[in-house]
């Protein structure tokens, strides 16, 4: 094949549900890094090895791309004219950028005040009927199935199954990268539509003979929304991490089916850990995600920690789920302030200590 890269539904049209009579609504999306750790790796123990797949660089800068690409063009292959979707801001920038891409309009209910500036800055540049919603995630989702039910517009959330098979692809990914499938996989877990997506993926290559194991799944929470770990819905979801403040997950069995198959974890992580995880990715590592994409790293370093890595020679992999710039208000909030100095070479000079 030549270095063209076509996109998730293209590359891997043989593990989709499609056909050749199904549309391909793409920004090709997917083929991200693998970026191996350097420093953070140490971390967690002398055998580890770790590995960031870094979902930031899709065309949306989130992994939402991966299943958008499927939902939309299944939308279209079906006869939509509109989509909704109820989102904590990065389904809605990838079901806006998507729907433009098919030539329909979509309509996005966001949780006022709880979504970070970039995102909501992409709902709107897309062209989405953007509508904030006086109430939470979990309200909006609830209003926007009741609507989909009723009236004629696709729901693309996780709910909807094309979703789940899109984002599936990054396991592949993963695989084809390493060549085999990692020992563990971590990833931040808000509606749990992604990890069900990657134990999916893995099993699938693994039930095809393509890889010959499938990772332990491990799944961080906020501590503050964290209901897969409690066991109970969590009423009032509160986290920095805006992109898993959600308490009552639409994939929560799906989720806890992926963890037990998997032998895998679930834990909370506090939004300290999760903030201190995110400032050292981007100051350490030079890979500036958001900080829900932190809370897999804040994990794996609370594992380790307890000393689940201790003798242990692995791979892991770890998804950063979005790109840092869709939270630029955290980014600045969390350093500290530029300096300041004259418009004079000596000044800045012996500001740098080089004078
Ligand atoms: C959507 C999202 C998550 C959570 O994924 P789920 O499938 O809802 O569990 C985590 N991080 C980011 C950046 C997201 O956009």
């Amino acid at each position: 094949m030549g270095l063209a890269w076509p996109g998730v539904i293209e590359h891997y049209a043989e593990f989709l549900p499609v056909s050749d009579a199904t549309p391909r609504i793409t920004l090709l999306e997917g083929n991200t890094p693998l970026i191996r750790s350097e420093y953070l790796a140490k971390r967690l123990g002398d055998g580890v090895e770790l590995y960031f797949k870094y979902e930031g660089v899709n065309p949306t800068c989130s992994f939402k791309d991966r299943g958008m690409t499927m939902a939309l063009s299944k939308a279209v292959e079906e006869g939509a004219q509109v989509t909704i979707c109820a989102s904590t801001g990065n389904t809605s920038a990838a079901a806006a950028a998507y729907s433009t891409r098919a030539g329909i309009q979509s309509v996005v209910l966001l949780p006022d005040g709880y979504v970070a500036l970039g995102k909501l800055a992409q709902a709107l540049a897309y062209g989405a009927r953007t509508i904030a919603i006086d109430g939470d995630f979990d309200d909006c989702l609830k209003l926007v199935r009741q609507i989909s039910e009723n009236y004629p517009v696709a729901l693309v959330n996780s709910l909807n199954p094309y979703r789940l098979q899109g984002q599936k692809t990054a396991a592949f990914e993963i695989c084809d990268w390493l060549g085999r499938a990692p020992d563990y996989h971590a990833l931040p877990v808000g509606n749990a539509g992604n990890i069900t997506s990657y134990w999916m993926g893995y099993s699938e290559y693994h039930e095809r003979g393509i890889t010959d194991s499938r990772p332990g799944m491990l799944g961080f929470q906020a501590a503050g929304a964290c209901p897969i770990v409690t066991g109970e819905v969590c009423e009032k979801p509160e986290t920095v991490a805006t992109a898993i403040r959600i308490g009552n997950p639409a994939r929560w069995q799906e989720a806890s089916a992926a963890l037990r198959e998997s032998e895998g974890r679930i834990e909370a992580v506090t939004d300290e850990e999760i903030l201190t995880a995110y400032r050292e990715l981007s100051e350490e590592e030079g890979i500036f995600c958001e900080p829900a994409s932190a809370a897999s790293y804040a994990g794996l370093k609370k594992l380790a920690a307890e000393g689940f890595f201790e003798n242990r020679e692995c791979i892991v992999t770890a998804t950063l789920t979005g790109h840092g710039l869709k939270d630029p208000d955290m980014a600045v909030e969390m350093a500290e302030v530029p300096e300041k100095a004259p418009n004079d070479l000596d000044a800045v000079v012996e500001m740098l200590g080089l004078a």
